[in-house]
C-alpha cells in the first residue's frame, strides 16, 4: 500500500483556471517527499485535494489505500495538514487550540491533554501553553500549526511552504524536528520553492509546473543531473 496514489488528477476552478492538468503521483510510506515548483504551478491545489479542502475535477486519489471518493473520513484521518496561512483562532490559548483539534477527531479529552503536552514540548511551546496564540512570534505560530496537525496522530504530515518567512535559526530547528519524526516513521510531504530546502530534507521529489509533473525522481538522481 502506498501513502499516496494519484492518477490522472485534474482541477479546473470555477473561473476556468486549469490548475492541475492530469497529475500522476505515488508517494511511498515513510518517504520524505518534496513538491517543488514556481508560484502558480499547482502545489497548493494538489495539497488542497489531498486534504479535501479543494474538490477535484477528475482522477483518482488514494491515501493509505482509502479513496477520497468512497472513504473520505478514513482518508482524512491519515493526514495532518500544516497550511501556509495561520488559520487558528488568535484569541485562544495554545492548549485550547491543540486540545480542540484533537476533539474534532474524537480523541478523549484526557488523552488530548497528554498529547498536547507531548507535542507542545517537542516543539518547544509547552511553557507558552496558556498564552494566547496572537502573542507568539511567527516561528512559534508555525510550530504551533505543526503541533496541531500531529494531535490526531496521522500517518502522514503535509506541509505547505512550512518555512516561508521563518528565519534561519528557527528554520533549522523545524528541519531537525521534521527529520526526527520522519525517522520515526511519519511520511512527510512538503511544498517548497527552495531547491535547497528540498535537497536538505527530502528523499524523493516531484517538480510541478503549470499543472503538470515534469520530473519525479529521487533527490540523489536529480542532483546528479545538475
Ligand atoms: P502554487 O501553490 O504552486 O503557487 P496554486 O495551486 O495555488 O499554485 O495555483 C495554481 C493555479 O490555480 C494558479 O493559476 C492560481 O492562480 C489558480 N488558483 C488557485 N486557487 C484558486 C481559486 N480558489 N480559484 C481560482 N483559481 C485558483
Ligand atoms: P476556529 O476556532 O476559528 O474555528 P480552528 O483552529 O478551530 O479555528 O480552525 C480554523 C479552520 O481550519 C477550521 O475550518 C478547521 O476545520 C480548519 N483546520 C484546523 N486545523 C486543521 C488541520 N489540521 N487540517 C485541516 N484543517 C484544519
Amino acid at each position: 500500500m502506498k501513502a499516496i496514489e494519484i492518477q490522472g488528477l485534474t482541477k479546473t476552478y470555477a473561473n476556468g483556471v486549469e490548475a492541475l492538468k492530469g497529475i500522476d503521483l505515488v508517494v511511498e510510506q515513510g518517504d520524505f517527499y518534496a513538491l517543488l515548483g514556481p508560484n502558480g504551478a499547482g502545489k497548493s491545489t494538489t495539497i488542497g485535494v489531498l486534504s479535501s479542502l479543494v474538490t477535484k475535477s477528475q482522477g483518482s486519489v488514494e491515501i493509505f489505500g482509502h479513496s477520497i471518493d468512497t472513504a473520505l473520513e478514513a482518508a482524512k484521518s491519515c493526514i495532518g495538514l500544516v497550511p501556509q496561512e495561520f488559520n487558528f483562532n488568535q484569541f485562544e490559548t495554545l492548549l485550547q487550540i491543540v486540545v480542540n483539534q484533537a476533539g474534532y477527531y474524537g480523541v478523549p479529552r484526557k488523552e488530548a491533554i497528554k498529547r498536547a503536552e507531548k507535542y507542545l514540548t517537542q516543539l518547544e511551546l509547552w511553557d507558552k501553553r496558556n498564552h494566547r496564540a496572537r502573542e507568539l512570534s511567527g516561528g512559534m505560530k508555525r510550530r504551533l500549526m505543526i503541533a496541531r496537525a500531529l494531535m490526531h496522530e496521522p500517518q502522514m504530515l503535509i506541509l505547505d511552504e512550512p518555512t516561508a518567512g521563518v528565519d534561519i535559526e528557527i528554520r533549522r530547528g523545524m528541519w531537525d524536528f521534521l527529520r526526527t519524526i520522519n525517522q520515526q516513521g511519519k511520511t512527510i510531504i512538503l511544498t517548497t520553492h527552495y531547491l535547497e530546502e528540498a535537497e536538505l530534507l527530502c528523499r524523493n521529489i516531484g517538480i510541478i509546473n503549470k499543472g503538470q509533473i515534469v520530473t519525479n525522481t529521487s533527490m540523489k538522481a536529480l542532483l546528479a543531473t545538475l
